[in-house]
């Protein structure tokens, strides 16, 4: 069986724009998503193979190898099945809808009780070091959730029995009580409310059709992600209940500072301490980079507080497009002590230069918080 063309799986032209595909992609998300559709196999297809043709052509490096060598050029990307890595557009389209743990709560209403129930959600915190974020990682996680039981299948009841209608209830899980003029319905304590009782629990689980399991998952964390995003991984939530779909599992990520680089979006600062003289009368230093020192002039004259941008040297992209910057933020090497020679070359330098000058160099900024300055200078 052939694979389905991605544009016609989004039903958008192969000539859509940004906005197009993905206003294309939510409407599908949403007709499909598995909270609308519990125990529908192939609303769940469609909202899989939906996720996966977005992931390529939402992003303009796959999408262009996808329209010269069609399937076989992202073979590895998502073509496999899907990609938890197509997060980044869930985000993207789910974040305004508010708080994505809220979102199953959105059709929470049409769930009937003992009906198919999704499984929840599951949340995992993960730390990961800044260059693990700079080269992308892969991480196996140890989560505990619940899974349906094997040994009943899920139904609770014993091998060779089910459960049966619940006697109390009549198998409607709520029971009527006349009160004055009014008729209350209170769940029904007999079956809690589920309509069914179990004769004979599964040893296994002792009846509740679940057990609590340790699993252990790999996720695959892109380069470039950053403190707060998540990565939504389908179906890898708790297990549902009577057939319902399972939950997700949504990792959010925690990078650690990093001791000489500070991260703002994609772009990364650093200090870079110069000595005056190599400030007054230029020279080359090494600026670091998460990838090994560079070499860099440094014009005479130059300022403290004075930037240095290294093109290209800052953070991958999340989303693979491209690459930020790395800006070298200058600041000056004060000694703490001085020998005598020392003392008496500054004495004879100090009595060429102009007061004002001197002035000027005393009033420089340099108290002031490192990011506060950057903001002077970037604000
Ligand atoms: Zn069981
Ligand atoms: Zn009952």
């Amino acid at each position: 069986m052939s694979k389905r063309d991605y544009y016609e799986v989004l039903g958008v032209a192969r000539d859509a724009n940004d906005q197009t595909v993905k206003s294309a992609y939510r409407k599908l998300a949403l007709k499909y998503h598995p909270d609308r559709n519990p125990g529908d196999a192939a609303a769940e297809e469609e909202f899989k193979l939906a996720a996966e043709a977005y992931a390529i052509i939402s992003d303009p490096d796959k999408r262009s190898a996808y329209d010269r060598f069609g399937h076989a050029g992202v073979s590895g990307a998502a073509a496999g099945g899907f990609d938890p890595n197509a997060f980044a557009g869930f985000e993207d389209i789910f974040g305004n809808l508010g708080d994505l743990f809220g979102f199953g709560d959105m059709f929470g209403g049409r769930r009937r009780r003992g009906g198919p129930q999704r499984g929840a959600d599951l949340r995992y915190d993960l730390e990961i070091s800044f260059e693990e974020s700079f080269t992308g990682t892969e991480t196996s996680i140890q989560i505990p959730r619940e899974e349906s039981c094997e040994t009943c299948k899920g139904s609770g009841a014993a091998a060779g029995s089910a459960p049966e209608v619940c006697g109390q209830c009549r198998g409607t899980g709520q029971l009527r009580f006349q009160q004055g003029f009014l008729t209350v319905a209170r769940p029904c304590s007999t079956c809690r409310g589920s309509g069914k009782v179990i004769a004979r629990p599964c040893q296994a689980c002792r009846g509740a059709g679940r057990v609590g399991r340790e699993r252990k998952i790999t996720a695959k964390i892109p380069a470039g992600i950053a403190t707060g995003q998540r990565l939504r991984l389908y179906g890898e939530g708790e297990h549902g209940t009577a057939g319902g779909p399972p939950g997700d599992l949504y990792v959010v990520v925690h990078v650690q500072d990093h001791d000489v680089f500070h991260r703002e979006e994609d772009d990364l600062f650093c200090h870079l301490t110069v000595s005056f003289p190599t400030l007054a009368m230029g020279g080359t230093m090494a600026v670091p980079t998460m990838t090994g020192d560079e070499q860099i002039k440094i014009p005479a004259g130059t300022q403290v507080g004075a930037r240095f941008k290294l093109r290209g040297k800052g953070m991958p992209n999340v989303n693979g497009r491209g690459q930020g910057d790395l800006y070298a933020i200058t600041r000056v090497a004060v000694p703490k002590k001085l020998t005598k020679e020392q003392k008496h070359l500054l004495e004879e330098l100090a009595k060429t230069m102009p007061a004002e000058t001197l002035e000027t160099s005393e009033s420089d900024e340099g108290d002031k918080p490192f990011f506060e300055k950057v903001k002077d200078i970037f604000g």
